[in-house]
Parts: structure tokens; C-alpha cells; sequence
């Protein structure tokens, strides 16, 4: 399966951490990339700092136009939003009808109504008022059961998993 993200309403005074988050954990939980509907070069020097140092080939298009992108996008597009079904609900209706491509929309401030109508479907992880990045991870590793957690990034920085402490093994620089 191809995941994707979509970040809707991206203001880069105020949402540059949290869209960095919402890249970055797209990322992590096995996304191929994501588009942002507001161009920001910082946003992408960012991720792709990351990516060119733990790598993978997770790509970030910023200043994308969201309308023909969820309108065109070939695969199943789903809204993350408070107001939707319940995850443990549609989960199951969207496995089955997500082969290939998904595509995940998530907002920033208020998501105009189109998308609603444009997603196939808006699916709330729980019904309370919390945070995209929050939202995303869940619905991701739901989505891959957790399998994209377990997704292979060949970097040059690659962290060994430890008990304590930290432990990076940095492949241009051998010990
Ligand atoms: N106030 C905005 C509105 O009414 O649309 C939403 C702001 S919220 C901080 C930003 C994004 O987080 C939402 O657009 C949605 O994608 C995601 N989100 C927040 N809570 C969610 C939930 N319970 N389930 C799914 N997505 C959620």
C-alpha cells in the first residue's frame, strides 16, 4: 500500500512545528510523502534534512493545489476529522477498498466544506477535539497494522534500539 498526506491550511508563521510534526510522523509510520497547500521552503528544507540524514525516499511538495489534488488523486482518499465515523468503524470498509494508494487529509484551521464531499471518507479518531499529528499516527498504524513502524529507511544515520542511553551508527563515519 502507497500512503500520502495532505496538509490542508498550513500558516507558516503559526504551523510551522506542528506541520513539521505532521510531515515527519507521516514519514515514520511509512507515508511516501506528503503535500502542503501553502509553499514553504522552510517547512521542506526541514524534512528533507531529516530524510537526507535517516533516509528513505519520503518526498514533500509544498504550495500544492489541494482542490485538483483530492479531486484527481488516484486511490482512496480519507479525511481525518472529529466528526466523522469512528475509526473501529470505517477501518474495516476502507481496508477492503484500499489496495493501492490512500491518500490521508489533515487540517490545520477550519477545512472548507468541498472536502468533506471530495474525501471518500471522514473518519474520526475519536470523537473529541485533539491534534492532526496525533490523529495521523493513530490512523496510520491502524491502517498498516503496525507495520509502518517497522519500515526500513536505510540512512546514514541508522539508531540501534537500546535500553538506555542512545546508540547511532553514523555509516560515513565507521568506528
Ligand atoms: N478547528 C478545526 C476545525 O474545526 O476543523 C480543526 C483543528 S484540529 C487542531 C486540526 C486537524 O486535526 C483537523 O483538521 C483534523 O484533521 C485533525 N483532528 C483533530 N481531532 C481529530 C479527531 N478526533 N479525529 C480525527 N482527526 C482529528
Amino acid at each position: 500500500m502507497e500512503v500520502f498526506v495532505l496538509r490542508l491550511g498550513h500558516r507558516p508563521a503559526r504551523d510551522k512545528r506542528i506541520s513539521t510534526h505532521v510531515a515527519l510522523t507521516a514519514r515514520a509510520f511509512g507515508a511516501k510523502g506528503i503535500f502542503v497547500s501553502t509553499k514553504d521552503e522552510e517547512l521542506e528544507e526541514s524534512v528533507r534534512d531529516v530524510t537526507g540524514r535517516f533516509g528513505g525516499d519520503f518526498e514533500i511538495r509544498t504550495g500544492v493545489k489541494w482542490k485538483p489534488l483530492l479531486r484527481d488523486f488516484q486511490g482512496t482518499k480519507v479525511h481525518l476529522t472529529m466528526y466523522g465515523v469512528h475509526v473501529d468503524d470505517a477501518l474495516p470498509r476502507i481496508k477492503k477498498e484500499a489496495e493501492g494508494r490512500v491518500l490521508i487529509v489533515v487540517g490545520a484551521e477550519k477545512v472548507p466544506a468541498d472536502v468533506y464531499q471530495l474525501a471518500d471518507f471522514n473518519v474520526a479518531v475519536g470523537n473529541q477535539p485533539h491534534s492532526e499529528v496525533a490523529a495521523l499516527a493513530v490512523f496510520m498504524d491502524r491502517l498498516t497494522d503496525g507495520e509502518g513502524l517497522r519500515s526500513e529507511f536505510e540512512g546514514r544515520l541508522k539508531v540501534l534500539p537500546c535500553e538506555r542511553g542512545k546508540r547511532v551508527v553514523d555509516r560515513e563515519r565507521p568506528e
